[in-house]
């Protein structure tokens, strides 16, 4: 039996300025397992796991296929595969498609088609992550999820050494996964795991990825300094996201497929951010347009100063309403929206239309609890979700008051054992934010 005991713990912080967590990194996140093979003429491959995702990719200049997925014996129906939002001349590649734990799948692919193969991963039900494999201490000054925090496995880093270019341009991608996942963390290390290994550029494609609650991840490794994509004199790692044109050229990639959905608000916003923050370091002009020189050999495009993928190659690539939003996005990273209509006369307090943004999520644990804390940007409730593994439901705690420092502690847990968490903040006027998926173990 759980029980669970939400204990306030108003945290003192006055100041707003950057928080240094030094934390145990958090047990888990389990080992990726993944089987690559070749496939040919709809064959059923059994997997020996659980089945989170499938990718596919041949050579050839054709494009496109299909998967279908055998649950209980039973096979679903066939789906097209997505695009991977990172292309290659000659090489076509799917994005990942959910596999909701089938145990078989069965892969299409048109005629013309050479060497294809595909892949099965699963992120979420391998065993713990060794020491090994992975820092021990996660130390996180930004409120980007790095590396560490998102289980990034560094043995399947295999690139280098880096190179390091002033930033020229800042490109816009989605990954062609699918909308509404529930745990970006083993989204963003089932597409490490098929760009570095199975894709075979060493590690994650883009620089900077954003989930759909709004949250950045760091993608490709650009050194220790705490600086994610950028090295200690704020130049910007090589990364492998647009075939050709990758020294100097920053890529940002939307979780999931926005070729006949907008991004959710969230995502927008961080996206919008993000351009503004990179354009302003950087020197560029958001709604600008120039030369883009390639450092390495010399190779030049004119293209706009914040593009989408398919501006620099053929490819559907940021999918069609992301794209169709690029030139609202640009006036929002230059700062210049319209000003918003002249506020009502001062009758009532501002409103509050943006829900809080979480930042600053840790745990400490002994052998039977767990102690979670996180900060929000404004007054708001806070409650905590924790599950065993992916497979049990969530157990909440109930909603705290309204603060701005968060901490619940969690009782009745097993020894030496991983939990999953998240947590959940509302404000006042209801609008809510919830975390990304975290883990601790218990001592
Ligand atoms: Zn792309």
């Amino acid at each position: 039996m759980r029980f669970l005991t939400g204990v306030m713990l108003v945290l003192v912080s006055t100041v707003t300025g950057a928080v240094v967590e030094a934390r145990e990194r958090p047990a888990g996140p389990p080992e990726t397992l993944a089987t690559q093979r070749p496939v040919s003429g709809e064959e059923a491959v059994e997997s020996a796991f659980p089945i989170d995702f499938v990718g596919v990719y041949y050579d050839g200049e054709v494009t496109g296929g299909a998967v279908r997925f055998r649950h209980d014996g039973r096979w679903g129906t066939w789906v097209d595969l997505e695009e991977d939002g990172v292309e290659v001349d000659g090489r076509w590649a799917s994005a990942l498609a959910p596999g909701a734990d089938a145990d078989a799948y069965q892969v299409r692919v048109p005629r013309g088609a050479r060497s294809a193969r595909a892949v099965a991963i699963n992120t979420t039900d391998g065993p713990e992550a060794t020491a090994a494999t992975t820092s021990t201490v996660c130390t996180d000054a930004t409120s980007i999820v790095i590396r560490c925090e998102w289980g990034a496995d560094e043995s399947l880093m295999t690139w280098g050494p880096p190179q390091y270019f002033p930033a020229q341009k800042l490109t816009v991608h989605h990954t062609g996964t699918v909308n509404g996942a529930t745990d970006p963390a083993a989204t963003m290390r089932a597409i490490y795991r098929y760009q570095a290994v199975d894709r075979g550029f060493g590690d994650i494609g883009y620089h900077y990825l954003i989930d759909e609650a709004g949250l950045i991840y760091e993608g490709r490794h650009s050194g220790d300094d705490g600086d994610p994509a950028h090295d200690a004199a704020g130049n910007v790692v090589t990364a492998a996201h647009v075939g050709g044109f990758n020294s100097g050229n920053v890529g940002i990639a939307l979780i999931g497929t926005l070729t006949s959905v907008d991004p959710q608000p969230g995502a927008r916003s961080s996206l919008e951010q993000l351009l503004k923050q990179l354009s302003t370091r950087h020197k560029i002009d958001p709604r600008g347009s120039s030369v883009y020189v390639n450092p390495v050999n010399g190779t030049m495009r004119a293209v706009a100063n914040i593009s989408g993928h398919r501006d620099w190659a053929a490819t559907e690539c940021p999918g069609g309403n992301l794209y169709a939003l690029l030139p609202a996005i640009r006036d929002a990273a230059a700062g210049t929206i319209s000003p918003p209509p002249p506020p009502p006369p001062p009758t009532t307090t501002p409103t509050d239309t943006t829900p809080p943004v979480i930042t600053a999520v840790a745990a400490s644990t002994t052998s039977n609890s767990a102690t979670v804390s996180w900060t929000t940007d404004e007054m708001s409730t806070g409650s905590v979700e924790d599950r065993r593994t992916k497979t049990n439901p969530w157990t909440s705690t109930s909603d705290g008051p309204l603060t701005r420092g968060h901490s619940f502690m969690i009782g009745g847990l097993t020894s030496r054992t991983s939990y999953q968490y998240r947590v959940t903040s509302k404000d006042e006027p209801g609008y809510s934010s919830t975390s990304a998926i975290f883990s601790f173990k218990t001592r």
